[in-house]
């Protein structure tokens, strides 16, 4: 394991529409682990960020990027205040589908990443959804992250979310769910569920986390699922114990 990616999303990052004291956390860990790894961040938040500023109604798709236009240098400037603290460099990399869209593109968005990680720069990456018109949406960040990972040569997803893990029923409508640990097949099923994010300015749930999970199944590279809430979790996951989440690993092991 060299170069991981991590995503957070916004249910993670705000509570109560304000920024949770997780992001000093997650700031912390990614910047202990820069020394040992080349770390990419997927952040959501943007939208969030930019209603407490400005609360536009956000299922109209122009309030939306002008919310996200508003919210993402908010967003950059508390990662970068955070991580200024442990004399961490980040870059602000935003994206559309259309930049992973042919090898062509891929590659030069490759090679430029690249830099930045020789450099021990975090990327903060998000979707460029100022200018994401419906067609060439990611869909949301759980994709986008999947294919960062893939596209980027990264070893493992590392998902910091709401959601403790995969369980074996929807634990919010059934006490006796319990939480899977491994996970080798995704299937079909389990994608055809409702997506049901826990907060308003999430665009996720575990259906698009599955579904992050099945892209990189494919492709031989492994995820895991944990609440960004317990960050010890991922250090064991690193150290290759499992106390808490799920990891989705290809059945042969990368
Ligand atoms: N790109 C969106 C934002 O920054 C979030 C998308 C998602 O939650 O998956 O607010």
């Amino acid at each position: 394991m060299n170069r991981l990616v991590f995503k957070v999303g916004t249910a993670t990052l705000y509570e109560n529409g304000k920024l949770s004291g997780r992001i000093d956390e997650i700031v912390k860990l990614l910047s202990e682990l820069n020394k040992d790894y080349e770390i990419m961040l997927v952040s959501s938040g943007a939208v969030g960020a930019g209603y407490t500023k400005c609360p536009l109604d956000k299922s109209k798709l122009e309030n939306k990027q002008a919310l996200a236009a508003i919210g993402q240098p908010l967003l950059m400037r508390e990662y970068k205040e955070r991580f200024n603290k442990y004399n961490t460099t980040v870059a602000q990399v935003l994206l559309t589908a259309a930049d992973l869209d042919s090898r062509k593109r891929t590659e030069y968005a490759k090679k430029m990443i690249n830099v930045l990680l020789e450099n021990k720069v975090i990327p903060i990456i998000n979707e460029n959804d100022s200018v994401s018109v419906e067609e060439i949406l990611f869909g949301d960040n759980d994709q986008l992250s999947a294919y960062v990972t893939y596209y980027f040569d990264a070893d493992m997803l590392i998902m910091l979310s709401d959601i403790d893990a995969f369980y074996t029923d929807n634990p919010k409508t059934n006490q006796n769910a319990k939480p899977i640990k491994t996970v080798n097949e995704i299937k079909d099923e389990w994608l055809k569920q409702e997506c049901d994010p826990n907060d308003k300015f999430a665009t996720g749930g575990i259906v698009t986390k599955l579904k992050a999970a099945k892209f990189l199944m494919e492709r031989d590279i492994p995820m895991y699922l944990t609440n960004g809430k317990n960050l010890e979790s991922v250090k064991e996951i690193l150290a290759n114990k499992q106390t808490n989440g799920t990891l989705f690993l290809p059945k042969e092991g990368k």
